[in-house]
């Protein structure tokens, strides 16, 4: 016995530390919900948080597929910085264009700068306008690798979003996007930029007195609630969790955080936000604006009629 569990704890080291295909700090969350509860059937997900490599051909049939599986209507890409997630070239570039054509209405797209990548708001300001010209509807997975949160780098790429209208999507952690416990550094852009829209994501949720705070007090956020750390902080404490949906219940988008890594996975969903929020008996509204309602409104999406 005492071998056998030497191997086990060797190997959720091994599995939990490093990337898994690329993608770092991925690592396999807790079962959070039981086996026996099903994701919905009587509606689909939107999903505003997906990883794919856009840039090659039949990377979206993949995603495609995927949706299909996983009850999902409609999803938004945004680019990470790995080859093929993004494009390097103009060529590539149109390729990814062409493949995004071909599932209009359904994959939607972000775009990303990196903030070392442009030295004013204008030069931002002029790619940011072609990128909405060619269909995105949204800025991320914005990362601000080494930078504070408010960093005048990563300001730069807040004013000419606002300027443009692309809502943000952001990632917190421990060297991205960095904030101190209070996470004032997210109030500073909240206060500067009043008119960007910022979505919320990653070590965000870890502070989550001040995520609710955050949410009741700046019309401007929302949060998706994709990666593992979100389950596994609502379910701390589910009678808060439930207050704390309700309360924001017209800020919080159901989200998975999948890509390239996971879209292959069978059987039972890798995550488990397929089915925590099945849990919680939410009211009927709430579930509905947080599954797919709150996303639609966001980004214009045309609501489909409710079931
Ligand atoms: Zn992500």
């Amino acid at each position: 016995m005492k071998s056998l569990l030497a191997v086990l704890v060797v190997t959720s080291a091994v599995l939990s530390a490093g990337e898994v295909n690329g993608k770092p700090e991925k690592p396999a969350p807790a079962p959070i919900t039981s086996p026996d509860t099903k994701p919905p059937t009587d509606l689909k997900f939107i999903d505003p948080h997906v990883h794919a490599f856009s840039v090659r051909p039949a990377a979206l049939d993949q995603v495609a597929q995927w949706m299909v599986e996983r009850n999902i209507e409609r999803c938004i890409i945004s680019p990470l910085d790995h080859n093929g997630s993004r494009p390097r070239d103009e060529a590539e570039y149109q390729a990814m264009l062409e493949n995004f054509s071909k599932y209009k209405g359904r994959i939607d797209r972000m775009c990303i700068i990196q903030p070392e990548e442009v030295e004013t708001v204008e030069q931002a300001v002029t790619i940011l306008k072609r990128e909405i010209a060619d269909g995105a509807i949204a800025f991320g997975e914005h990362y601000g690798v080494g930078l504070n949160f408010d960093d005048p780098k990563n300001l730069r790429l807040y004013d000419a979003c606002e300027q443009v209208g692309l809502p943000v999507m952001f990632h917190i952690d421990r060297n991205k996007n960095m904030v101190e416990a209070g996470m004032q550094r997210v109030d500073n852009v909240l206060k500067r930029y009043p008119k960007c829209k910022l979505i919320a994501h990653a070590y965000w949720w870890k502070q989550l007195k001040d995520a609710d705070r955050q949410l009741q007090q700046y019309p401007n956020l929302y949060a998706d609630m994709s990666g593992a750390v979100v389950p596994a902080i609502l379910n701390r404490d589910r009678t808060f969790a439930r207050e704390f949906l309700i309360r924001n219940q017209d800020k919080i988008l159901w989200a998975t955080d999948e890509g390239w890594w996971s879209f292959n996975k069978k059987g039972n969903a890798p995550y488990p936000h397929y089915t925590f929020f099945e849990e919680l008996n939410l009211p009927a509204e709430v579930r509905y604006k947080i599954y797919r309602g709150n996303t639609e409104k966001l980004f214009g999406f045309k609501p489909t009629a409710k079931s």
